[in-house]
């Protein structure tokens, strides 16, 4: 038996076995589906058959999603999760390099890995912006990945900047899996340029984590070539019955999703000092050392090796958990820290 060499070269992703109870490290939302939703969607399915694939391609999911955002449901592609979406998109086009802009989510270097694919790694600039000496190079990039809303800085990235990266044909990967907490939506790019691919995700406006929806929104041209190495089963029957029963009540999920940018901007206007840059996601990056303070007293945050040590992130939860991480914040920044300011 043979493994290949790039499987050997990666690690497991793994998370910290036991974690307080306090979960404020995977930028989830606080709050679940409706019971009335779950009510529905259960008797929905007392009647209807688990033996039974799933229709071809989960046409009523995204024929729901196509009539939203008035496009053809053709250049919609769902699946397990945005996760499961990142690795089928790497896989489209030619090309040695995959590039990422760091620090940003990690899942695009590791599908990249698993294809025995190159990693260029950009440094975001001290703003976390994306650097204007980064020239994409379409003969070598398979693909260039931006992140907007930015996972773990939480900024938007430019228009501009995606425009000009846009202009050169390369493929782009525009992970939007926080746009609705942003008033940056890219969508109309998608009319201008037959090269971008945006991905988005019923896991964190939606709280729909543990049922794993995502969904790639791109041009004719590669929803062609997309559709040809798409896995056709990859979404089951609840879920996708799950995710039309919330478009069809979204109204509930604007009303959290206006709370969770409240709270957001609260934090940010109290522990102002340690805000690095000023969040579009449901989650604030700060510059403080507090991990373990905050673990001991039961609440989980999102803690990075390298060049990001300095910080954690913070995912926005009830207001009792956003009150209690602002006051135990500053309490620790007073304690330690006073021989700063
Ligand atoms: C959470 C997240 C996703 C998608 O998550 P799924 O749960 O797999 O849909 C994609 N990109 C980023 C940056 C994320 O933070």
């Amino acid at each position: 038996m043979r493994f290949r060499k790039n499987i050997i070269e990666m690690e497991a992703y793994t998370v910290p076995k036991k974690l307080p109870p306090v979960r404020l490290d995977k930028n989830e939302s606080p709050f679940d589906v409706p019971l009335a939703i779950k009510k529905k969607v259960f008797e929905y399915f007392h009647d209807n058959p688990f033996n039974r694939y799933p229709e071809i391609d989960s046409l009523t999911l995204r024929s729901k999603i196509a009539e939203e955002k008035a496009i053809d449901p053709e250049q919609i592609f769902v699946s397990n999760g945005g996760d499961a979406l990142i690795p089928e998109i790497i896989s489209l086009f030619e090309g040695e390099q995959v590039v990422t802009f760091q620090p940003t989510f990690s899942m695009y270097g590791f599908y990249a890995m698993r294809y025995g694919l190159n990693v260029t790694d950009i440094d975001l600039d001290k703003n976390f912006s994306i650097p204007d000496s980064f020239i994409p190079d379409p003969e070598k990039m398979a693909l260039v990945v931006i992140c907007s809303p930015n996972n773990p800085t939480g900024n938007d990235m430019e228009e501009s900047k995606i425009r000009k990266i846009l202009d050169t044909g390369v493929p782009v990967l525009l992970d939007q899996a926080y746009v609705e907490f942003s008033e940056k939506n890219c969508l109309p790019l998608l009319e201008e340029y037959e090269n971008l691919i945006i991905l988005r995700t019923f896991s964190k406006a939606f709280g729909m984590s543990g049922l794993r929806i995502g969904y790639a929104i791109t041009s004719k041209t590669i929803a062609n070539h997309f559709r040809r190495a798409h896995a056709p089963f990859s979404m089951n029957i609840f879920s996708a019955k799950m995710a039309l029963e919330m478009l069809k009540n979204k109204a509930i999920i604007q009303e959290k999703v206006a709370f969770i940018k409240r709270e957001r901007d609260k934090l940010q206007e109290v522990l102002a000092d340690l805000v690095p840059v000023k969040s579009s996601a449901n989650f604030v990056l700060l510059k403080t050392d507090a991990y373990d303070f905050l673990f001991k007293r039961g609440i989980a945050v999102r803690n990075f090796s390298g060049k990001m040590d300095e910080y954690i992130r913070v995912t926005i939860g009830t207001e009792e958990e956003n009150e209690t991480v602002k006051r135990l914040i500053g309490e620790f920044e007073s304690k330690h820290h006073t021989w700063i300011h």
